[in-house]
């Protein structure tokens, strides 16, 4: 299959009706499946009401049949037709953060959604994206669109149409591309079917954000530590991993510069994700700035691309810095120990 790809320029007026919007939009009404921008990452998206389609975003993917789909939706209303029922909470919460990088659990109304896209689980996940180009597509093919990450199963999530096309070029009809997406790491799941909302995968909206509008939130203890099943079905797989191993190091810069001195001696290549506050102190293969330290959205922002980045080099071993959980750093350290597959190493 040849992929198509649309340039579009997110910032004109009225782009629900611009030619590409609704090439695109057509393709999907068509069930086929489509790649779009979203301010978090680049989605893989499909017709959410029907099997052909969503098969399609699985098979392109190459993901794990009982890990659902989020459903993304331009318009509040659109919730009617498959949500059974709106709790307090999840309404306080979509007032303050949708459009945005937040996925809510709802309970779903059975039989109009395709029941790959929600693994027939009695639940459904549901988001409004924060991106004019999403936005445009959506209203433009009047369906609510089920839309992973646009990358094969395990890989970082792609932040740019290069990125989507580097993973699914010739598997996906096409790929509107409306530059690099700004958040970087995915949205924050958050389940309200319980009394107390309970965060099922850190996002771009942070816990603070929420207890902000909703008061006390629950981690899932999954993921936290804890040996429970992940209520989300997708945390339970490694992800977002570089093609060579990484570790994760709690330690000074010296101490990991005398890691990549151990390495080299044996041969290797050797790659740090460091920051622009510290890559200057490290002598190594391969040393990318991920983002400010100081400022942890840019972090997020650069984070799939670094790790990208190391695939492109031949690098046999790569060490991370690690950062604090506070903010959006709760997301850039469990995307960051998943692509380790939990590998960190303690400066004692
Ligand atoms: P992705 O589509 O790759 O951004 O991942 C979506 C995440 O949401 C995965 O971790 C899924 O397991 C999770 N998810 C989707 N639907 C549900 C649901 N109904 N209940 C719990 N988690 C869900
Ligand atoms: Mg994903």
């Amino acid at each position: 299959m040849r992929t198509k790809v649309w340039n579009v320029d997110k910032f004109v007026d009225n782009l629900e009706n611009d030619p590409q919007i609704v090439d695109a939009a057509q393709l999907l009404r068509q069930n086929e499946v489509v790649a779009l921008p979203t301010e978090t990452v680049y989605g893989l998206g499909g017709n959410a009401k029907n099997d052909e389609a969503v098969s399609k975003i699985f098979a392109a993917k190459g993901r794990p049949v009982d890990n659902p789909l989020i459903i993304h939706i331009a318009e509040e209303n659109q919730l009617d037709e498959f949500v059974a029922e709106i709790p307090e909470k999840a309404a306080m919460l979509m007032k303050a953060y949708w459009p945005g990088p937040l996925t809510l659990i709802f309970k779903q109304k059975l039989g109009v959604l395709s029941e790959k896209a929600t693994a027939g689980l009695g639940t459904v996940a549901v988001r409004m994206p924060d991106h004019p180009v999403a936005l445009a597509l959506l209203k433009s093919c009047k369906l609510p669109i089920a839309a992973p990450s646009a990358n094969r199963s395990g890989k970082p999530s792609p932040t740019t149409a290069e990125h989507v096309l580097e993973d699914l070029n010739g598997k996906i009809a096409g790929v509107l591309d409306g530059g690099a997406t700004g958040v970087g790491v995915e949205s924050t799941v958050v389940d309200c079917t319980e009394a107390v909302p309970v965060i099922l995968r850190p996002g771009g909206v942070t816990k603070e954000q929420l207890v902000k509008v909703v008061g006390p939130v629950e981690v899932d203890r999954a993921l936290t530590g804890g040996s429970a099943k992940p209520k989300a079905p997708g945390m339970k797989y490694k992800h977002y991993a570089p093609n060579a191993p990484m570790f994760l190091v709690d330690g000074t810069t010296d101490f990991i510069q005398q890691l990549v001195r151990d390495k080299q001696a044996q041969g290797l290549r050797v790659g740090v994700l460091a920051t622009e506050e510290t890559a200057s102190h490290y002598k190594s293969d391969l040393v990318l700035a991920c983002g400010k330290r100081s400022e942890l959205p840019t972090v997020a922002s650069a984070l799939y691309d670094t790790l990208r980045t190391f695939n492109h080099e031949k690098i046999d071993v790569i060490y991370s810095e690690i950062f604090p959980t506070s903010g959006v750093g709760q997301a850039i350290m469990n995307r960051l120990l998943k692509a380790a597959g939990n590998h960190i190493i303690v400066e004692k």
